[in-house]
């Protein structure tokens, strides 16, 4: 754990009075961009995360559009476009193995080369990490029990043990947020299913892939092996379609591995050797392909950021992006205001940018996953017409906002 309770160099002499205190739960992604930006907007902050450290792990993930622009202001963007991976090759094969099309990726999830970024998610929250941790107190290995809110602050008692009061408190809990059941009740209400479960883990790559990524389908089920680069492993990646969401599953690592092993019994390809990996995996990640959508984001002194306010699934490849931007603007618009005027325009100057992102949903990567064999027909069509197409420009939606400059109170 680390504390200063000094202003950093940016906010130094802004300010009058104490320091407002910002509790955060969640150190992925939105929880360290919110508090690295409300350091320098003079805020106290304090980071609750149940893990014991930055989770690593993971499919890599893109950032691209805006959220470039938040990581440049961060001047973290340097050292992770040396991370960035160089994905070559995207071929699609069919239920027996054979090559349907092969193409560049970004012909398929209209990034941009030269400009999008792809890292592993790891060397994202780390750089995260590592640009506030000095200026930030993290509480790792412990989470929120009761949040109660009064006119002065809201009073916290933590799962670990003691209680203290803050000014704010802000959910950046992920999909699945405790702080947005403790605050608007349960999951169910704000979830948007949309049909699919995945999961992702690492396995040796015993395939000789290096750079490309090659994915399997047959109707409702899709298997990928991803190789970053030259390493000695690969990620994997089974994704189905499950009418109803096995909520059961979801907090029991053993019931995903069955459920998966049961839905791509029959397979071929390589995915027997891949369900024989799913097995021993020690960093799986499962969920369901949902959406969150809430008609609002705060409630009192409490509020929402990232996936746990509007994930916008892994279907638009914009989750990343949508934390760091949607990071950015709250601390920014609490910069100068109140949390009433603050969360005001947190909401105000964002919705959109999360709307029209969230709505890629029905554009992207759902296609990629077909669930009739007519509808995989149609597909496969039209990756073979992609290939013969030259690399199409960003999408709008990425880039659908434009950063203000915000200015601490003085
Ligand atoms: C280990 C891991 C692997 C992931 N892999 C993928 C992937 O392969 N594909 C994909 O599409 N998305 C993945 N995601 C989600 C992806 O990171 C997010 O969609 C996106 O980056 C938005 O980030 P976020 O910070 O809003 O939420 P998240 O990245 O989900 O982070 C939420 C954080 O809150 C912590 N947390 C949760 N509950 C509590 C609690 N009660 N108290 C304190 N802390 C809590 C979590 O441990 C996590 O660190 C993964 C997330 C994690 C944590």
């Amino acid at each position: 754990m680390t504390r200063t309770d000094q202003p950093t160099a940016t906010s130094t002499g802004t300010r009058t009075g104490p320091r407002r205190e910002v509790l955060i739960s969640g150190a992925s992604i939105a929880g360290p961009a919110l508090a690295f930006w409300l350091t320098r907007y003079g805020y106290a902050v304090t980071v609750v995360e149940k893990a014991g450290a930055p989770r690593g792990g993971g499919y890599p993930i893109d950032v691209r559009g805006t959220a470039l622009d938040v990581l440049e202001r961060m001047g973290v963007l340097p050292q992770l476009r040396d991370a960035h991976i160089d994905l070559r090759r995207l071929t699609f094969r069919d239920g027996d193995g054979t090559e349907v099309a092969s193409l560049h990726p970004h012909a398929v999830t209209g990034g941009v080369a030269g400009r999008d970024l792809e890292v592993r998610r790891g060397d994202l929250t780390d750089a995260l990490h590592t640009a506030v941790r000095d200026d930030v107190e993290f509480l790792f290995n412990d989470s929120i029990d009761t949040l109660d809110q009064t006119v002065h602050g809201v009073d916290v008692t933590f799962h670990g043990g003691g209680s203290r009061t803050f000014d704010m408190v802000v959910g950046a809990d992920g999909t699945h947020s405790r702080t947005r059941e403790m605050l608007f009740g349960p999951e169910e209400r704000f979830h948007r299913y949309l049909g699919y479960c995945f999961a992702v883990f690492t396995m040796r790559n015993t395939f000789g892939l290096s750079h490309e990524t090659v994915v399997w389908n047959t109707p409702g089920r899709a298997a990928a092996l991803y190789a970053v680069g030259e390493d000695d492993r690969v990620h994997a990646f089974l994704n189905f379609a499950q009418p109803e969401p096995p909520m059961d599953a979801f907090r029991d690592p053993e019931a995903q591995r069955d459920l998966v092993a049961r839905v791509f019994a029959d397979a071929g390809w390589e995915v027997p050797g891949m369900l024989a990996a799913l097995r021993d995996a020690d960093d799986l990640f499962f969920d369901g392909v949902s959406q969150i959508r809430m008609p609002r984001w705060s409630r009192g002194r409490v509020a929402l950021v990232g996936d746990a306010a509007y994930a916008p699934s892994f279907l638009t490849g914009q989750g990343t992006s949508l934390a760091l931007v949607g990071a950015y603007m709250l601390a920014g618009c609490l910069a100068d205001r109140d949390h009433i005027a603050g969360f005001a325009a947190y909401e105000r100057d964002t919705r959109e940018f999360v709307r029209v992102n969230q709505e890629l949903v029905g554009q992207g990567g759902a296609t990629l996953f077909p669930t009739t064999a007519r509808d995989l027909e149609r597909r496969d069509d039209r990756l073979r017409g992609l290939s013969a197409i030259p690399v199409p420009e960003e999408r709008p939606a990425h880039s659908a906002l434009a950063l203000p400059t915000f200015t601490p109170r003085t």
